[in-house]
């Protein structure tokens, strides 16, 4: 057994049959589960992300962590998933299009760089659509089948599943919530208006609280506040929950969806978010009548990794599916 950090569930194992490795990529870490065929965890690492020394380091990075996990087995790699920052061309394995936190990333042949550095085939997709596939198996979202995610971090990022699979839409860009516009007057990173993101991010509630009232506070300190009862913290994530739900609200009018997943690092403010979201829903439900729910990540800080090891056994058993 292996486990380099976290307390998630890690498996005994005896043989040295091949895993399966999920890996996520972000812009400051980068971690890794082994799986069996089943999805069990059996080792987990994690690695600084050299977001800003351009792709091949991030594939070094990333391929040397997966690589020294299965040393640490002494198991052979069958194949990888990886969540990815960023718009992915999931069928060629491409980064199309990054955030400046990354120097080089975009037009970077991520699945062949990383197939070139493991030995194995290796398959790539957005990391919110990573996580929602976690999330799916494992997660809050078990059993369903049209759902919502919604990752609350530095940015905000969405994906969609319909009925039980990844919808990827027609430039491999669908679910981009965190940037649907009139939510707010405030500037959104991509240099619009009124985003989802101005009111949602974590980013944004630093952002909001330090306009409100001078404070350089954190996230975690500005929750810390609300829970205390400061009227200033908590209506930067009153106004962040209400946002969230509001733009639920709608993807689920227009798709007929039976639950919204929130994860990232604002849903562990889930105390704070979870009046404004049942505020809103008794205010601004969808029509149809059915109830939306709305709920926290169950396995938030492994869904993109473990999502993503999800992808790679699904391929590793059939090749080209029609879904995944
Ligand atoms: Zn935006």
């Amino acid at each position: 057994m292996t486990q380099d950090e976290g307390s998630g569930a890690v498996q005994h194992r005896e043989t040295s049959a091949p895993v399966i490795a999920g890996i996520d990529i972000g812009g400051t870490k980068i971690s890794a589960v082994l799986t069996d065929e089943s999805g069990a965890v059996l080792a987990k690492g994690v690695v600084p992300a050299p977001a800003a020394e351009g792709g091949p380091a991030m594939a070094d990075a990333a391929a040397d962590l997966v690589l020294r996990l299965c040393g640490a087995l002494d198991a052979p790699l069958a194949g990888a998933g990886v969540g990815a920052a960023g718009v992915i061309d999931q069928e060629r394995g491409v980064v199309v299009a990054a955030s400046a936190t990354f120097t080089d990333w975009s037009g970077f042949p991520l699945a062949d760089e990383l197939e070139a550095r493991l030995g194995a085939p290796v398959w790539v997709e957005n990391d919110v659509n990573a996580f929602l596939l976690g999330e799916l198996r494992w997660g809050a979202a078990r059993g369903e089948s049209d759902v919502l995610g919604i990752m609350l971090g530095t940015g905000v990022g969405g994906a969609i599943a319909l009925d039980g699979a990844v919808h990827h839409g027609v430039h491999g860009a669908a679910g981009e919530i965190g940037h649907t516009p009139g939510f707010s007057d405030l500037v959104c990173t991509c240099g619009q208006t009124g985003h989802l993101e101005t009111l949602a991010s974590g980013t944004s509630i630093t952002r909001r609280y330090r306009a409100a009232t001078g404070s350089d506070a954190s996230a975690p300190e500005i929750a810390d506040r609300a829970r205390a009862g400061e009227t200033a913290a908590l209506a930067v994530f009153t106004d962040a929950a209400r946002a969230t739900a509001l733009a639920a609200s709608v993807a689920s009018s227009l798709l007929d969806l039976g639950m919204v997943v929130i994860g990232g690092g604002v849903r562990e403010a889930w105390d704070l978010l979870e009046p404004g979201i049942l505020d809103t829903l008794r205010t601004d439900a969808p029509v149809s009548g059915f109830p939306l729910r709305i709920v926290p990540a169950e396995i938030s800080a492994d869904a993109v990794a473990r999502g993503a090891a999800a992808l790679a056994s699904a391929r590793l058993a059939d090749p080209v599916p029609a879904t995944v």
